[in-house]
């Protein structure tokens, strides 16, 4: 909404109003461009449910909506699911268990100084940062599920998804690329907290300065140093990461405890 007021946030804080915004256009918004779930697709979207079921560090309410979903999913082995029953459990049968998953975008820390601008992608990236956090401090959180002992669980499940949901099908593309190259050679979780890390950043340099670079929010290296001092280190004059302190810094940055309520319905 361009009549939205600016809300002042915090860059070294994540606000739960993304994540939930970023749900809510997920499952209301880029799902609903998909008459019928089928086959691989079926598959994908279990995946990407199962991870956010499991692992979403928000509000309990937000987790059990997932949580319902997933439940449902894995009851009903139906070669091929309605995008209709899907919006219809999330949407009506919850909100009689006084479940209801937020139904507008309000960002945060993913605002755009204008519209069009940051907002969704933004939230996606965050997210899938977050789980990629939880599953590598609590990995037991996805026993018994179809991603149990798989360390690059949560970056295969947004591969997924971004491959087949993502309405921006070039960043799909680019994605793809770059998972077909080195995802298999992540074989911890550690791995795959840094992987995703390093993946953004390059992402990040090839569009600093394009179109979709907000000018309020220029794409750059990310934790800046005033973020994260220590991350930062110069050998011979040559800037370099210590992926020790990023570790330590992404384990901080999207841990559950960094996550803010403020301006939440
Ligand atoms: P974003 O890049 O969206 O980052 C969101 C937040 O994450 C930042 O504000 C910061 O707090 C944090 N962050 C930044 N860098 C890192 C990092 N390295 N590690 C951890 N956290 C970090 N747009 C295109 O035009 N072309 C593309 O090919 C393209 N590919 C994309 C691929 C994916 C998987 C996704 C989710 C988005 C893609 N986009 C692409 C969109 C683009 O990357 C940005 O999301 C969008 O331009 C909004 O940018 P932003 O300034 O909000 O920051």
């Amino acid at each position: 909404h361009s009549t939205d007021p600016w809300r002042e946030f915090d860059s070294s804080k994540v606000y739960m109003a993304d994540l939930e915004s970023a749900l809510h256009y997920l499952l209301r918004v880029e799902l609903a461009t998909h008459n019928t779930l089928a086959g691989a697709e079926l598959k994908t979207f279990k995946n990407v449910v199962t991870v956010v079921a499991k692992l979403y560090p928000g509000r309990a309410s937000v987790k059990k909506v997932m949580e319902n979903l997933l439940e449902w999913l894995v009851r009903l082995p139906l070669e091929s699911i309605p995008y209709q029953a899907i919006l219809d459990l999330v949407d009506d049968k919850m909100r009689i268990s006084g479940l209801f998953l937020g139904a507008e975008l309000r960002w945060v820390g993913c605002q755009g100084s204008r519209p069009g601008l940051r907002g969704y992608p933004c939230s996606l990236w965050t997210l899938f940062h977050m789980l990629t956090v939880q599953y590598d401090a609590s990995p037991q959180l996805l026993a018994n599920t179809a991603l149990d002992g798989n360390p690059a669980a949560v970056l295969s499940a947004m591969r997924g998804y971004i491959g087949t949901f993502f309405g921006c099908e070039q960043c799909g593309r680019h994605f793809e690329e770059m998972a077909a190259q080195s995802l298999d050679q992540v074989t911890t979780t550690e791995e795959a907290m840094i992987w995703l890390w390093s993946k953004h950043n390059l992402v990040n340099s090839r569009l600093a300065g394009s179109l979709s670079d907000d000018p309020v929010f220029p794409k750059a290296p990310w934790p800046s140093p005033a973020l994260c001092h220590s991350c930062h280190q110069e050998k011979d004059g040559v800037h370099t990461w210590n992926q020790e302190q990023v570790l330590v810094f992404l384990r901080q940055h999207y841990g559950a405890a960094n996550l803010s309520p403020r301006y939440l319905p």
